[in-house]
């Protein structure tokens, strides 16, 4: 038999902020709530997909209005009330909107096949060294098809 009682389980509607401890192990006593915020990029680029079979339509030449999601994840700062200044994601993001936006995605470095993801990828490992907490890309290139990347491990 298992003595397991939860003491808790009494005090029903003290503790508000209670959320299901699906947390591995944190010490959540102190710890500043955390969320996730995120920023919108859009650009406008061609691309084809050198590795499809060859009736395939996304091996002819065409293009996107890409959309890239930029997620950070922390704890929300005291003093300012966010996890990260929305400008700061900005910044980081815009040489990349640079390098992308009306380009021909094959003849960008890492991008010699751009499918979603490894566009998604390409974002991520020139992101994550300027954006701490980077937790999430989300890149579309149509309106109902996208990917998400949440980093190797
Ligand atoms: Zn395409």
């Amino acid at each position: 038999m298992t003595a397991q009682h939860s003491t808790l389980s009494d005090q029903t509607t003290q503790s508000d902020k209670t959320t299901p401890s699906d947390k591995t192990t944190s010490s959540d006593k102190t710890t500043p709530s955390e969320m996730t915020v995120f920023k919108e990029f859009s650009f406008e680029a061609a691309h084809l997909l050198p590795n499809v079979p060859p009736g395939h339509k996304c091996r002819r030449l065409h293009g996107h209005s890409f959309r890239a999601q930029v997620h950070v994840r922390g704890p929300v700062e005291a003093a300012s009330g966010w996890v990260i200044d929305f400008a700061d994601i900005a910044q980081a993001f815009a040489p990349l909107h640079d390098q992308l936006d009306h380009h021909y995605l094959n003849e960008i470095e890492g991008l010699e096949n751009p499918t979603s993801e490894n566009l998604a990828r390409w974002l991520w490992q020139r992101l994550e060294s300027q954006l701490a907490g980077l937790c999430q890309i989300v890149v579309r290139e149509t309106c109902t098809s996208g990917c998400v990347y949440e980093g190797e491990g």
